[in-house]
């Protein structure tokens, strides 16, 4: 049973996340998303439980995913979960240097876990979750970069109806 751990914020997931996922989950027998604890260095808009009810929802059709939240060390939660491979997206150049510098580390303190890149789908290069958060918090629509579920948290946490304009 070959299973994948794809670590982020996901605050919120995207449908370049879902993208991601949807994928991985189809070249693993297991995908575990791991939802990171962050640290008191960067404050999410939605809590951990927000963030990891989001991605539960979002992806209850996809039977071989689950969803958990981690903090500490990436490479104990890849471990813990029996798991030798972490799923990354690269969406730009802009990706590359802090992705393949955390792809070192991670093999330094843990030689036998490998990092896999999926190229971002053409549609969502540009899209991250602080791009959805800006637009929506101006009231733009985010309907196209959101799974369902998420738009209306996202209009009540950010206190506006992103779908009043086009
Ligand atoms: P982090 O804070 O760890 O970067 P994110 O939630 O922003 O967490 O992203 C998690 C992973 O998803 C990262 O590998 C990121 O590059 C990837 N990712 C984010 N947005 C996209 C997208 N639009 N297309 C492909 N991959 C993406």
């Amino acid at each position: 049973m070959k299973t994948a751990v794809y670590p982020g914020s996901f605050d919120p997931v995207t449908m370049g996340h879902y993208d991601i996922i949807k994928r991985s989950a189809a070249i693993f027998d297991r995908l575990v998303i791991g939802v990171l604890n962050n640290s008191e260095k960067k404050s999410p808009l939605f809590s951990l439980e927000e963030r990891v009810n989001m991605l539960k929802e979002a992806t209850k059709d996809i039977p071989n995913v689950t969803v958990e939240s981690f903090e500490g060390l990436l490479v104990d939660f890849v471990k813990a979960n029996d798991s030798k491979v972490i799923i990354r997206g690269l969406r730009a150049l802009a990706d590359f240097d802090i992705e393949l510098q955390m792809a070192q580390s991670n093999r330094m303190v843990a030689p036998d876990i490998d990092t896999l890149f999926l190229s971002t789908s053409l549609e969502y290069s540009c899209l991250s979750s602080s791009v959805v958060k800006e637009y929506a918090s101006y009231g733009v629509s985010v309907k196209e970069f959101v799974p369902e579920n998420v738009l209306p948290k996202l209009e009540e946490k950010l206190n506006v109806k992103s779908n009043l304009k086009p």
